[in-house]
């Protein structure tokens, strides 16, 4: 499919940001932090709120599909699509209003979290869902996923904390969802609570941590449980019987109802002290035993590190230095945190939790293990080889008291797979981050990525877990939703789907008839490189196509501090940022690449400032300016 040239003429009459058609800017925005790879029909960048409208508009009037997208640090796909992609990340991010009063902000899509909290902790307030990604995280995206964090059992999910939003729908028209309960949408809601609210009770994820398909629940309001210390009164989402708030519906839609403008969201005070302790394991399935235990002390935060990310962080320069804090080898440790006024009452929490192996008092010492484990993902995926830790299972989340029993029988799956992986992340909301190593470039690592999947899924439901509980359903469980939610709800959600983008026109195939999961890989048996022969050697790399691939999409070099990327931090480029660089360097060896490539490449590498940023701080060891 290509773009209708009258589409194209319209769009730059009036439009006054940047249309990218150029294969350059194709390469740039076929991937996301997953492992597919989809080239979109073409970028446009918004540089106002008109700009916006008038490409959802115009793209209505003549039928092309788009997909809004923020940084495009999604792990499960859903940011990448054969759509015109709307990068709302480089000029729709103004912080509009935060109201010390009523504790709300109101923002645009592109405010990247962590801005919108240094902006609010100077009231002495924050954004509740915390995603590890939050340093590069647009706030249109961490709605979209439904994203949420560490501190989950406290704040819930980003759902919980939209109070309104100013959206446009597929067909261009502009609403404002909120409380009023004014929109166009309402007969079907009206329809969708009378007639399956039975369906929905019976049928949804056991878990509150739940990020897959529609927030129907939250129409009733109902959810099947609730963070074990949510802060507000009612769950989900302080909501009141007979709500007609849509606002909540964006939560987890990834982008697929339509495109957020604006948003005020809740903030919650920012608690004065914080306190961590760490207890070690023999294993891992012995430390998820151990939560609901650990839950019992009201911690805020109980998160899992596995041996395997202690040894890579050991491994990578910047973080070896951060890690004094852990004594002798463990296999598993679980870092478990109070919060609250009192610093003495949160020491004597920390007592009250057994045999402690650190306790971190100091913020600066706190940073240094939340460091590491909020950079996890990418250590996991910092060693040069070709079978890798490989996300596609990797967001499930288990009622906690299950916790044990699914480690065990995922290891059990690793182990009849002859493969092994990292499993790691939010223990205390049931939600582990499980990658395993596989090479996707094999036909048998993608009939292991498909048979895992298979396998986890069935076990997943079993348990009454849900396989997406914060990173999104994407194309990684875009095609469990019919099996999780069975048809009647799907068909609930179809229809939601239908009231608000009658054409099928926003983020078409995710969500309902998703591609199979192991189709349109970065990496796949087919992936074929032409390099040339370099100057100097990679054999760390596995040579320079090992080098250029090593780049997994995570975008951490596309956050505002440190050094890591200076060119990026002052253009704003996707093309200046190290991801930027890698992509544009793997669409040169795996494709004829034409002059716009090649020409694209060279200016990119141009501004490289070579000042090894990225071989200090990227999590995954990209070291571009070699
Ligand atoms: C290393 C790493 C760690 C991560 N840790 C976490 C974590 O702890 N918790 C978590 O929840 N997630 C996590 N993520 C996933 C992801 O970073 C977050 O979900 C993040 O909120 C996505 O924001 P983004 O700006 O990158 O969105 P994108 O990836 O660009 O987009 C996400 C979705 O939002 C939609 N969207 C974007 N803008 C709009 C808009 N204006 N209107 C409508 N839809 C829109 C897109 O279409 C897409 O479907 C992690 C990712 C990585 C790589
Ligand atoms: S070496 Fe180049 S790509 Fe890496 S951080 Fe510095 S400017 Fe960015």
């Amino acid at each position: 499919m290509s773009l209708n040239p009258d589409f194209i003429h319209e769009l730059h009459k009036q439009f006054t940001g940047d249309i990218r058609l150029d294969s350059a800017a194709k390469i740039l925005y076929s991937t996301d932090a997953s492992i597919y790879q989809i080239e979109p029909l073409g970028v446009a960048i918004p540089k106002t709120q008109d700009d916006l409208q008038s490409a959802v508009e115009l793209a209505a009037k003549y039928k092309i599909p788009i997909l809004p997208r923020g940084t495009g640090s999604s792990l499960s796909g859903q940011a990448i699509g054969e759509a015109l992609i709307l990068d709302c990340s480089r000029w729709l991010d103004s912080i509009l209003n935060i109201d010390p009063e009523t504790r709300t902000a109101t923002v645009e899509p592109g405010v990247v979290l962590s801005t919108l909290n240094s902006a609010s902790a100077q009231l002495g307030l924050t954004f509740g869902p915390d995603p590890a990604s939050a340093e590069r995280a647009t706030m249109g995206g961490v709605i979209a996923n439904n994203a949420t964090g560490a501190h989950s059992i406290l704040y819930g999910m980003s759902a919980d904390h939209i109070i309104s939003a100013d959206v446009i729908l597929g067909d261009g028209t502009l609403e404002k969802w909120d409380s009023d309960g004014k929109s166009k949408l309402i007969p079907i809601v009206d329809l969708i609570r009378k007639n399956y609210e039975d369906d929905i009770k019976q049928n949804y994820p056991k878990t509150w941590r739940n990020s897959a398909g529609y927030r129907l629940n939250y129409l009733l309001p109902w959810s099947p449980s609730a963070p074990p210390h949510w802060v507000g009164e009612n769950y989900p989402a302080n909501l009141k019987p007979h709500t007609w708030n849509l606002a909540p519906l964006l939560a987890g839609s990834e982008g697929t109802l339509a495109v957020i403008r604006r948003a005020t969201v809740n903030l919650v005070p920012k608690p004065k002290h914080t306190i961590l302790g760490v207890l070690s394991y023999r294993s891992i399935a012995d430390a998820c035993d151990d939560v609901p235990r650990l839950l019992n002390f009201k911690p805020s935060a109980i998160e899992l590190i596995p041996q395997m990310i202690l040894h890579l962080a050991r491994s990578v320069p910047a973080y070896a230095r951060q890690m004094g804090w852990i004594v002798g080898d463990p296999s598993a440790v679980l870092v478990v945190e109070f919060s609250g006024d009192q610093p003495s009452a949160l020491k004597e929490a920390v007592r009250r939790l057994g045999d402690v192996l650190t306790v971190a008092e100091s913020l600066e010492d706190q940073s240094r293990i939340w460091n590491i484990r909020k950079m996890g993902l990418g250590l996991m995926d910092s060693r040069p080889q070709t079978a890798r830790p490989v996300a596609f299972i990797e967001d499930c989340a288990i009622p906690v008291e299950r916790l044990g029993e699914f480690v065990r029988e995922i290891e059990r799956i690793f182990s009849t797979h002859d493969t092994e992986g990292g499993i790691y992340a939010h223990a205390s909301g049931g939600c582990l981050h499980i990658r395993p190593i596989l090479n996707l470039q094999t036909k048998e690592g993608v009939r292991a990525l498909r048979s895992i999947s298979n396998q986890v899924f069935a076990l997943t439901l079993k348990l009454g877990g849900s396989m997406s509980s914060e990173h999104g359903d994407g194309i990684t469980s875009g095609e469990w939703i019919e099996q999780t939610f069975g048809k009647d709800v799907t068909n609930a959600m179809r229809m939601l789907k239908h009231a608000a983008d009658p054409e099928n026109l926003l983020n078409p195939n995710k969500m309902f008839d998703a591609p199979p999961m192991d189709r349109q890989l970065r990496f796949g048996e087919d992936y074929q490189v032409k390099v040339w022969n370099s100057t100097l050697h990679f054999n760390y790399e596995r040579g320079l196509a090992g080098a250029v691939e090593h780049c997994n999409g995570q975008g951490v070099c596309l956050k505002s501090n440190g050094v890591m990327c200076p060119s990026y931090q002052a253009t704003r480029e996707e093309q200046n940022s190290t991801r930027g660089r890698a992509n544009l360097l793997r669409g040169l060896i795996t494709r004829n690449p034409n002059d716009e490539v090649t020409e694209a490449v060279a200016q990119a590498l141009d501004l490289c400032l070579a000042c090894k940023g990225c071989k200090a701080e990227c999590p995954s060891g990209v070291d571009m300016a070699k």
